[in-house]
């Protein structure tokens, strides 16, 4: 690793919602960056017109302050490298074009759409195995190579429609250290002469990219496997601008895979098994289409990131359950695995679990709140708390505390007819009026008292716990779901317990 101050970058291009792939890669670059004192810096990379989203860049930025993930450079926050958006230094990058034009490191290319074609079509036919523009096929091309000077500014001069190539070194082994992968051997026969830099005036993402990268003094280059193929490329322009001294170090993270292991993590994965791929909701400017976000799926920012972290990398211990604090100061990048990463939904959840249960009822049951406020239920916080406290572990997410709890809101206008065949007999109505006269004698009306109070009316009685505790939770509930009954008994309260007890007395009937 070089020893250089370590700047890092997240480079999202704003083509439409970040996806949690491009997070984590944010991730990575913020726990190295902090783990080493350096800067994270957030570029958006803007400079293909046709690809550009509305919105896009305003998600991206949203996704990382949800996140927690805190941007030191960027367009918000300004710094000493800006401006940090390609379209806003569209001037820098025609100067660096035009130096490796001068240094023959790449050339004009005027070759009009059909004449690539014919090119193409002409190496297929021939059965060429590399069917491209590269240093073999561009003496048969239109360009500043095989053009005269004089006919090459002509056509400058006329503004006839042109693109800068790279002129691609022929038959040199490309060597470079990936931080994850180790050695990456390429040989340069295998790459084409990319376009550098377009006649709209815009370069395209590996000048834009590089140029960037050395004027922000990046040190460490952390990104997506799926940018590896373009290294060689990255690594031919360092050296053709006589950067190679200070050229980052590269470190290729590995892919987000589906929950089967076989292939990439994408959107139709998660429409298809029922989970979100992006942090945040996001509505397509242009279909109006909505995908849903973890932030409004219920899931917590930490329990999001914590998962997150964990996919492709781990600290070397068992801890699951880590803080972006902790996760700061045990991130090792050199310890990213190479292999891809499954994605688990069912992990995902207990992440938020965990999450969940580790946060204070007071908190949990102001969140709560807001869910009963829209349901028009009208309780006390002290209420609330005490219901948070007694469903909180049986729940993934906030939203599910009403499924586990609506009963210590509403009493039963129904009674779920399964349970009612399974557990109501001909001696349950006898039984729990015996039972309603045992709890109205109680004094203390809380969960260990009735316990022990229906306990010895049950030895006495010779009965088993389930004859009576299964009908009374129908009376309670309506249902055979929820906590412990003596527990909702405590909370509903003597006069609303007795009141619905006697209420399925009278009303509940085997159909
Ligand atoms: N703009 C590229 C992207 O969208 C950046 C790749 C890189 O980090 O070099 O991912």
């Amino acid at each position: 690793m070089n020893n250089r101050k370590v700047r890092v970058r997240f480079a999202p291009s704003p083509t439409g919602p970040l996806h949690m792939g491009g997070v984590r890669t944010a991730l990575f670059n913020y726990l190295f960056a902090k783990k080493n004192n350096g800067r994270f810096i957030l570029r958006i990379e803007d400079t293909d017109q046709t690809r550009y989203v509305d919105g896009a860049e305003d998600y991206i930025v949203e996704s990382l302050r949800w996140c927690g993930i805190e941007i030191d450079e960027g367009i918000e926050e300004g710094g000493a490298y800006g401006p940090y958006r390609q379209s806003d230094r569209k001037e820098i990058y025609k100067e660096f074009a035009e130096r490796l034009v001068n240094s023959e490191n790449a050339y004009y290319s005027f070759d009009t759409a059909e004449e690539l074609e014919v090119m193409r079509e002409k190496l297929k036919a021939e059965k060429s195995s590399v069917q491209q523009y590269n240093a073999i096929t561009r003496s048969n091309m239109k360009n500043s190579l095989t053009l005269s000077e004089d006919e090459t500014n002509k056509l400058l001069d006329d503004g006839a429609p042109f693109v800068i190539r790279f002129k691609m070194t022929e038959n040199e082994e490309v060597i470079v250290e990936d931080l994850i992968r180790g050695t990456v051997k390429v040989n340069t026969d295998q790459l084409d002469d990319k376009v550098l830099f377009k006649s709209d005036g815009m370069p395209t993402y590996h000048l834009a990219n590089i140029v960037d990268d050395h004027l922000m003094k990046i040190s460490h280059v952390i990104r997506g496997e799926e940018w590896l193929p373009s290294l060689p490329l990255h690594v031919m322009l360092y050296r053709a601008f006589g950067w190679e001294e200070t050229m980052p170090d590269f470190a290729h993270l590995p892919l987000l895979l589906k929950p089967s292991g076989k292939g990439k993590l994408s959107k139709r994965d998660g429409d298809a098994l029922g989970f979100p791929v992006f942090p945040l909701e996001w509505t397509d400017p242009k279909t109006d289409e909505v995908s849903r976000g973890y932030r409004e799926d219920g899931y917590f920012p930490e329990a999001f990131v914590n998962m997150l972290a964990l996919l492709g990398w781990n600290p070397g211990t068992e801890k699951e359950i880590i803080s972006m604090r902790e996760l700061i100061s045990s991130f090792d990048l050199y310890k990213v695995h190479k292999a891809g990463a499954k994605f688990d939904h069912e992990k995902a959840k207990w992440f938020n679990h965990k999450y969940l249960v580790g946060k204070s009822d007071e908190k949990l049951a102001r969140a709560y709140q807001l869910i009963l406020r829209e349901k028009g239920v009208n309780v006390d916080d002290s209420f609330v708390i005490k219901v948070v406290k007694l469903i909180k572990e049986r729940a993934n997410f906030v939203f599910e505390f009403w499924d586990q709890s609506f009963f210590l809101f509403q009493a039963p206008n129904e009674y779920d007819q399964k349970v009612v065949k399974k557990r109501w007999k001909e001696n349950t109505p006898g039984l729990l009026s015996e039972l309603k006269e045992q709890l109205e004698k109680l004094e203390t009306f809380d969960h260990e008292s009735m316990e022990k109070e229906i306990q010895d009316f049950l030895e006495g009685k010779e009965i088993g716990m389930g004859q009576i505790m299964n009908p009374f939770r129908l009376t309670l509930v309506g249902a055979g779901i929820g906590p412990g009954v003596f527990e909702i008994a405590e909370l509903l309260g003597k006069e609303e317990t007795l009141k619905r007890l006697q209420a399925g007395i009278i009303n509940i009937k085997r159909e």
